[in-house]
């Protein structure tokens, strides 16, 4: 596929990513080291030593502290993509690539020297502790939902409640966690950062879920009595809400272009195998069923880029790119599986084994179709918009 990039500084820097992933990381994506609840940490820290021989550590965050542009962020990530290892090694990966982001707009300098320096650096994880369980009627799509409470006591803040799904809690360094500050019709909220590992926050188990990309993968958390200073309030009291807005629409987009990469490589393997393997007297390629698949997908990856370049020049231009990170996102994640699943098919039984990585990228891209917002959610954001939008024309 012809790529075009947005500067001559991320094409160096996307085609080094892409040659250290492709020379040095493919070779992991078969180490035991590799579990259902995402690799090691031991693994990590192996990864994370290489890339930084490699030069190609964080790559998306300059030497003085700035960040690419997204457009240039957009290739580099789809590079760091093409193995789902791949953003783990060069620290590209969800969601410190988030957290690392909001740290660098919003914290003061003390927290970024102790909290977002060590990300930096690769040498530390974190998590970002938000949704709540289902079962206790928490935070999940809605997040006016939130249980988890902040309260004052003596000059510093008594933090509780139980968190879902937090990925990466489990070996993380560093936790941002959005706790209730006030009545809950008030619907205040406000960010806190805390080291961990912390005896208040208890991991209580790792939940097996269908994807395995992500270390210390996802986990239950009791936060039981977490005892903060005011130096520990990431932005402004009550508002945490406004301040995960920053956070929001990057973090979405960048999901999309990592695991564009992923999908491109998906695309690479059904190809060769198409290409190679024959039935019926010729290449499956040449089987219009097999070959209009590999099309259909070609196709659906370009789109998928387009419209990530898009949203990120919308980001590029100073604006909150809510809906078009929106759009982008139920777009993309939804076309990605597809291509997955079409890259299954046409492998047949080995699309399903765990020989490839085919078997993984469809496990990602259907959990992606959740987390940072659920289609159906983007979908109803949009449409009260598109109501919104109308009668404000009509009044
Ligand atoms: C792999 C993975 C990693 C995650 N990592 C993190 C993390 O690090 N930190 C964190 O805080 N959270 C994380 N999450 C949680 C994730 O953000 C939530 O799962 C997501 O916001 C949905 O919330 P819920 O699971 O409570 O679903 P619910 O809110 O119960 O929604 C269930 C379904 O209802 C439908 N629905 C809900 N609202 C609407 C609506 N308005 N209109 C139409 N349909 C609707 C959707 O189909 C949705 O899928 C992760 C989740 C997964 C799966």
């Amino acid at each position: 596929m012809t790529s075009t990039f947005p500067s001559e500084r991320s094409r160096a820097l996307a085609e080094r990513v892409e040659a250290f992933v492709r020379s040095t990381v493919l070779a992991y994506e078969r180490d035991a080291r590799c579990g259902p609840h995402g690799p090691s940490d031991d693994l990590v820290r192996e990864l994370r030593s290489r890339a930084r021989e490699a030069g190609v550590l964080t790559p998306h965050i300059l030497p003085d502290g700035s960040h690419l542009t997204q457009r240039e962020t957009a290739v580099v990530l789809r590079a760091s993509g093409l193995s789902p290892l791949g953003p783990v090694a060069v620290n590209t990966m969800a969601p410190d690539e988030g957290n690392m982001l909001l740290l660098g707009r919003i914290g003061t300098p003390l927290q970024k020297e102790r909290f977002l320096a060590p990300l930096v650096r690769g040498e530390a994880r974190s998590a970002f502790f938000m949704t709540e369980p289902a079962g206790q009627q928490g935070a999940g799509s809605d997040p006016s939902m939130l249980r988890t409470t902040a309260t004052r006591e003596g000059g510093r803040w008594r933090i509780s409640g139980r968190k879902m799904f937090i990925t990466g809690a489990q070996g993380a360094t560093v936790g941002i966690v959005m706790a209730r500050t006030g009545a809950p019709e008030a619907g205040r909220a406000t960010l806190f950062l805390t080291e961990l590992p912390h005896p208040a926050v208890r991991i209580e188990r790792i939940v097996d879920t269908i994807d395995s990309a992500m270390p210390g993968g996802h986990a239950q958390v009791l936060i039981d009595d977490l005892l903060l200073s005011d130096e520990h309030v990431l932005g402004e009291v009550d508002e945490g809400f406004r301040h995960a807005q920053v956070r929001l629409a990057p973090a979405r987009l960048s999901h999309c272009m990592r695991w564009l990469g992923a999908a491109t490589r998906a695309q690479e393997i059904a190809t060769g195998y198409a290409t190679t393997r024959s039935g019926f007297g010729k290449l499956l390629v040449d089987h219009e069923g097999v070959g209009f698949m590999l099309a259909d997908n070609a196709i659906e990856l370009q789109q998928c880029a387009l419209m990530i370049d898009w949203c990120a020049g919308v980001l590029d231009a100073g604006l909150p790119g809510t809906t078009e990170s929106s759009m982008t996102k139920v777009a993309v994640s939804e076309a990605l599986f597809r291509i997955a699943d079409r890259c299954v098919q046409v492998m047949g039984g080995t699309g399903v084994a765990r020989d490839t990585v085919v078997e993984q990228v469809f496990r990602e891209t259907r959990a992606f179709r959740i987390y940072d917002g659920p289609s159906e959610v983007h979908r109803w954001a949009l449409a009260r918009k598109i109501k919104r939008d109308a009668l404000a024309l009509r009044a």
